[in-house]
């Protein structure tokens, strides 16, 4: 069955951060130097890097596959995702009704910066039978380029803070993957009753989760 934003939503995105619009587009170029044999470890790498993406979008019945310029226009036309530009956000996710995680509860915003592309998951789920929240960020390219980059996340509210710092993961292992091994800042609902910032509607949990993603300086000797 395909699983449902059924009742989880993003409110209004709380105003940038201050450094968030220093945000710049930095394209990197690498330059190969090859011998002749290095040639062929070369073509196997350009065969990789050719290999086209499954969709990243949560849930199993989408079957599209293609270069991630394809699958940004594919995830903004057919699944409707939003784009966000540069290096910090900060989002409140609202839960109408956490009283209920039957549903597949799931949201994916993307992050554009350092002219790469980022996958945010927020989900509610039960981890054996206690429900929880996790949020991470994946990378939309191959795995040996998400890990020159970092990411913080955040989850703030009512004089209390968790702060969780990772590595984001290629999109070649799947959303389901990434949750499923835990690889992000958790958070048992319990917990997140303490960060709700607005308890005013007493069905509603709102958290408020900021972060941040920078690429590690390259290791020079
Ligand atoms: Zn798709
Ligand atoms: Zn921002």
């Amino acid at each position: 069955m395909e699983p449902r934003i059924h009742d989880l939503q993003i409110e209004s995105p709380v105003p940038e951060l201050l450094d968030s619009s220093v945000c710049t587009n930095q394209v990197f170029s690498a330059t190969y130097q090859c011998s002749n044999d290095h040639i062929e470890e070369l073509n196997i790498e350009n065969n990789l890097a050719k290999k086209p993406y499954n969709c990243p979008y949560y849930g199993s019945k989408c079957n599209v596959t293609g270069d991630v310029h394809w699958l940004l226009l594919h995830l903004r036309n057919d699944h409707s995702v939003e784009m966000h530009d540069g290096r910090c956000f900060s989002h409140r996710y609202v839960h109408h009704n956490p009283k209920h995680l039957h549903h597949a509860t799931k949201m994916l915003t993307l992050l554009d910066c350092f002219g790469r592309q980022f996958c945010l998951y927020f989900e509610a789920f039960h981890l054996r039978k206690t429900p929880m929240y996790i949020a991470f960020m994946q990378f939309m390219g191959d795995e040996e380029e998400a890990m020159s980059f970092s990411y913080t996340l955040e989850v703030s509210g009512n004089g209390r803070k968790l702060t969780w710092q990772g590595v984001p993961r290629s999109i070649r292992d799947s959303h389901k993957m990434v949750r499923d091994s835990q690889d992000g800042l958790l958070i048992t609902r319990k917990l997140a009753l303490f960060f709700s910032t607005d308890n005013t509607a007493n069905n509603e949990l709102k958290l408020k989760i900021s972060g941040r993603v920078w690429r590690e300086q390259p290791i020079s000797n």
